[in-house]
């Protein structure tokens, strides 16, 4: 199935470079060709979407979801089927996609049969880059046992954000299952985290030890390790022992910063989360404790975002929306325009994402034989980030691998 785009302006993120009056060729799934004037007379039944003149660029990606965790209720979750857990997973993807999300990471929850699912096209949504369950220490951000319960949480087949780990060779065991069962990455949560029941924000969680084992396993899989962190503690040790990327890092301080531009590591800011479940209080399903702790991160994202950009760290978008509030998702934008010029931002959802999934080439650019993961705007988002943010009003088509529009 091929089809051609015409009358479209033209936005590659990672140049900042706009062509008017451009046509691309969509061919297999990918972009075959594109250039500007009139284009050569077309192959047989190409599809023909006219873009009015507005703008085509690459879809978007969000590098830090849930998509299973399509509830704030953890005692209602832990009763769910894999199969509940997975429909409804999907139908989250699925209203991803219509954002304009073509490529999310999930950092926790997300398996193979769920990539595979959206691969191929059983169910619309984006390209699923999972990471599987995130490794936890016992007390850990992914130890969501209530203090009654003395259950050993290993292995069970039952979809979950995490898995408990301890020691270095639990660690490297449950790294080496998780690449088993396909992991794009390994996710470890290295310090306390909100919606956790029991563990302080400054909590430092893992020894340099189990981090590296996690390191290594990950770089014999030619993979890498991410880590949730909000202290300069817990973040800096990550970043020493190796790890390519961190999740949150609120707190971060002048070491953290230099050791993410001296590493060439990534930072994955999710302020917008923090903003909803403060807006939402009560309403959150977070319980009084978890309130508390979101007081002490909320307050400091936007200023690691200032230290962070202003250091040249290479920045990627992220939401970590649980829940009801995963319709938030774009309003990242928006607290990232505040302080980045709108093409940085539009570029840690395209190409500085890109890089930190190793698809350079292959998402996030316009360039000949990258994946045809393409939206269709009635204005450049370049210009005004709100056209990113209202997809109801300013987005016209979302193609996914050259499919268009697949949820009609
Ligand atoms: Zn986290
Ligand atoms: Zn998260």
């Amino acid at each position: 199935m091929r089809t051609r785009i015409i009358n479209a302006h033209t936005l590659e993120p990672a140049t900042g470079e706009r062509r008017a009056d451009a046509w691309i060729d969509i061919a297999d799934g990918r972009i075959a060709d594109s250039g500007v004037g009139k284009p050569p007379t077309p192959h047989g039944d190409a599809r023909v979407i006219d873009a009015e003149g507005g703008t085509v660029m690459p879809g978007l990606v969000d590098a830090h979801v849930h998509i299973t965790v399509t509830s704030t209720d953890h005692a209602d979750r832990a009763g769910w089927t894999p199969g509940y857990t997975t429909v409804r997973a999907l139908r989250s993807a699925g209203d991803m996609l219509r954002r304009g999300f073509t490529t999310v990471r999930d950092v926790g929850g997300a398996d193979y049969g769920m990539a595979r699912a959206l691969d191929e096209g059983l169910a619309p949504g984006p390209r699923l880059i999972f990471g599987g369950k995130a490794l936890s220490q016992t007390g850990g951000h992914g130890d969501f046992r209530p203090l009654i319960d003395e259950s050993q949480p290993c292995c069970q087949l039952k979809p979950d954000f995490g898995r408990i780990a301890d020691g270095v060779d639990a660690v490297r065991h449950a790294a080496r299952d998780e690449f088993r069962k396909g992991a794009h990455h390994l996710k470890l949560v290295v310090s306390g985290g909100v919606a956790s029941p029991t563990d302080e924000i400054s909590a430092v969680q893992y020894t340099a030890e189990e981090i590296r084992a996690a390191v290594v396993e990950a770089e014999n899989h030619n993979r890498y390790v991410t880590v949730h962190a909000y202290h300069p503690r817990a973040v800096n040790q990550a970043l020493r022992e190796g790890v390519r990327c961190v999740e949150h890092g609120n707190l971060i301080d002048e070491e953290s910063i230099r050791l993410l531009v001296e590493r060439d590591a990534f930072l994955v800011p999710t302020i917008i989360t923090y903003e909803a479940m403060y807006e939402a209080g009560a309403g959150s399903g977070l319980s009084g404790g978890s309130l508390r702790k979101l007081d002490e991160v909320r307050s400091a994202a936007i200023d690691a975002l200032e230290q962070a950009h202003r250091a040249g760290v290479n920045l990627v978008y992220g939401s970590d929306l649980l829940g009801d509030l995963q319709v938030r998702q774009l309003d990242e934008f928006a607290i990232r325009a505040r302080v980045q010029p709108v093409m940085d931002v539009i570029r840690s959802a395209t190409s500085v994402a890109a890089r930190l999934l190793g698809m350079e080439g292959e998402i996030g650019t316009l360039e000949q034989g990258a994946l045809a993961d393409l939206l269709v705007l009635d204005g450049d988002p370049g210009e005004d980030i709100r056209i990113l943010t209202a997809p109801k009003r300013h987005l016209r088509h979302v193609i996914r691998a050259g499919a268009v529009d697949s949820w009609l």
